[in-house]
């Protein structure tokens, strides 16, 4: 692992950490966040730590394939999420998971969100997914998470919240940003009698708008 990018990684995830917390997606010490260094590291954030007292050097960098780590931090208690979802994911460098309000509404009704908004398929890809029911912390959840989120960049925890992946720790953050305010929409819409859902292909059509061609270049 080379240091240089181990310690560079260190910070973005840092401040990604504290921008997460004052974008008002989580409470107290709840969510977590990951980004690659390499194809056998990540650095994930400290498990109960408060965001504001956050230093770099608190990011604990990890092995992904036998989650062996540095340093005095506990890693945050989702590492195995967060290795599995950059391991499976190969056009991710990002993982960002939060307990956000309306996320965890649909979450503990355990309801998927279907497509409705166009910023939610340009950059979630479609549909939300709920999981399979398990216990936080555990290889299961990992591996029940990394299935619903298959083809998408979002997925719904059953009683617990949300996570997205990104290119970046930026994008993997506005994921979750969208998730949530599609989370709103949806259950706003229904005292509205309901959102009308997106056609299957202008789905495909906007995400891969959004994937290839919006922006500058
Ligand atoms: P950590 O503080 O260990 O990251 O745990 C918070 C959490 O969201 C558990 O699911
Ligand atoms: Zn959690």
């Amino acid at each position: 692992m080379d240091e240089q990018s181990a310690r560079t990684m260190q910070t973005l995830l840092c401040e990604m950490a504290k921008k997460m917390y004052h974008s008002g997606l989580v409470a107290g010490t709840w969510g977590n966040l990951s980004a690659r260094i390499d194809a056998d590291y990540m650095v994930v954030t400290p498990s109960g730590m408060n965001y504001d007292t956050l230093d770099p050097k608190d990011m604990v960098i990890m092995n992904m394939h036998d989650y062996a780590y540095l340093g005095s931090r506990k890693p945050s208690i989702e590492y195995f999420m967060h290795a599995e979802l950059l391991l499976k994911n190969p056009g991710a460098n990002a993982v960002v998971h939060t307990h956000s309000t309306y996320a965890l509404m649909m979450a503990s009704a355990r309801k998927p969100i279907p497509p409705i908004c166009d910023d939610q398929v340009q950059i979630l890809g479609g549909d939300i997914r709920v999981a399979e029911y398990s216990m936080p912390g555990t290889i299961e959840m990992a591996k029940t998470v990394a299935e619903a989120m298959r083809g998408r960049a979002g997925a719904l925890i059953p009683n617990h919240g949300a996570v997205t992946i990104g290119e970046t720790l930026e994008k993997a953050l506005l994921a979750s940003v969208i998730l949530e305010k599609t989370a709103q929409v949806y259950i706003g819409t229904l005292s509205l009698g309901g959102a009308v859902q997106l056609d299957h292909k202008d789905v495909e059509s906007m995400h891969d708008f959004f994937m290839n061609k919006y922006g500058q270049r």
